[in-house]
């Protein structure tokens, strides 16, 4: 593989990676992709994307118009002890689950010429004479410039010794599809101690149901899902409803642990770094997505004029650190701030109680949580 020199490697084909190499394949550079997993797959997410991406995923040639997406306009947040309230989403999402949406960019990306290289795990990189050698179990890689987007939890992460900035609280992620009796243009929040949990629909009149959780929450149950769920996640009597009233389609909850919300660097071992793997926003902003997408988008123009000679390495690094903490370090911060008043009973119980009589309050803290159309 040495012989071959890429232009652009990028590790991770979630949406970050995924979308980078829509946009550099379809310009011409030569793209290669490393997945450690093989489409389709299905992976922990609340599926609700924010509707500043919609023109975005059409740009990446995504028919979104030919796609059954759910349209979803409102918002319901319960407290553990089932006081809730209902509010309109000014800008809304679209629902979809990963296991179509990520396929479908990986189709839309080896169409335009992205070599995509599955089940394959990125052990090592390193520039070595102005050249990324990127390392598998098998192969060795060679690329003008390597894109680190392999999502929060990677192996690679902690071959880098990868650093969060901030708390380090570990959470676990589980998600389910169900048939349940449901609005089809509602998103709903329901808190629990610990956690809280999202539902809203997909394609194929199916609906995600997914939760985040304290990892301390599930090893007091001993890592027994189904008992925490009962002892915990029931009390509130929303998710009693779904979990005892609707058709669950996987044999096993996807599940996801070790998760920390917090910022880390946007460059690593000379690497740019794009989507989670840079930082992760809590799940209740429903903004993960569009900020690897954005991520992406704001990229592109850096790395052409990078492999076209316009500017050199650092000023990459320079022109993308900045522009990565001017458009996401905010948001991921106030999410996690947002998170904060969230799992904590008590605390959950009054804050919605409060909020209710402020409904301007809610609408603001929402904007807040959702970004401008790109
Ligand atoms: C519980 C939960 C609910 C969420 N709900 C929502 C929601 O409703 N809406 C929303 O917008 N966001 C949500 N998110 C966040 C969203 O899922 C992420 O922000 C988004 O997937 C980030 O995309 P990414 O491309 O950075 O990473 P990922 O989508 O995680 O992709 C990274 C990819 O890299 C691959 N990889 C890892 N290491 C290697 C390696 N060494 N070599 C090769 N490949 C590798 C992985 O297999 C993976 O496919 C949620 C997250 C959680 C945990």
């Amino acid at each position: 593989m040495k012989d071959k020199i890429y232009d652009c490697a990028i590790i991770g084909g979630g949406l970050a990676g995924l979308s980078l190499a829509i946009l550099l394949s379809r310009k011409g550079y030569k793209v290669i992709l490393f997945e450690k997993k093989k489409y389709p797959f299905h992976r922990v997410c609340g599926e609700y994307i924010s509707k500043e991406s919609l023109g975005f995923l059409n740009h990446l040639g995504l028919a979104t118009n030919q796609i059954d997406y759910a349209d979803i306009n409102e918002v319901l947040i319960s407290a553990p002890n089932g006081h809730h309230l209902l509010r309109p989403l000014s800008l809304g999402g679209i629902g979809i689950s990963r296991y179509f949406l990520d396929n479908e960019l990986y189709k839309i990306a080896e169409k335009n010429g992205a070599e995509i290289i599955q089940e394959t795990s990125v052990e090592e990189v390193n520039l070595i004479q102005h050249k990324y050698h990127i390392k598998t179990i098998n192969n060795t890689y060679v690329a003008k410039l390597a894109i680190a987007c392999q999502g929060k939890n990677s192996n690679l992460n902690k071959n880098l010794k990868r650093k969060s900035l901030g708390p380090k609280e570990n959470y676990v992620g589980i998600k389910y599809h169900i048939k349940t009796d449901f609005s089809d243009n509602r998103i709903e929040l329901h808190n629990f101690a610990g956690g809280y949990a999202g539902i809203s629909k997909v394609e194929n009149k199916t609906y995600c149901l997914c939760y985040l959780t304290k990892s301390k929450n599930l090893k007091r149950f001993n890592g027994n899902i189904k008992k925490m769920e009962e002892e915990i996640l029931y009390q509130n009597p929303y998710l009693k409803n779904y979990f005892t009233n609707s058709e669950f389609l996987f044999k096993e909850p996807i599940t996801v642990s070790q998760i920390t919300f917090s910022i880390k660097a946007p460059i690593v071992n000379q690497m740019l770094v794009l989507g989670d793997s840079a930082g992760t926003i809590a799940p209740l902003c429903g903004n993960g997505m569009s900020l690897a997408l954005h991520a992406s988008a704001l990229a592109e123009k850096n790395i052409e004029a990078y492999l076209k000679e316009e500017i050199d390495l650092k000023k990459l690094q320079e022109i993308h650190q900045q522009t990565w903490v001017n458009q996401f370090a905010f948001r991921i911060r106030f999410g996690a701030l947002i998170q904060k008043l969230f799992g904590k009973t008590m605390l959950t119980n009054i804050s919605i109680q409060i909020l209710k009589q402020f409904p301007s309050v809610v609408d603001y803290i929402i904007k807040k949580t959702h970004g401008k159309p790109f």
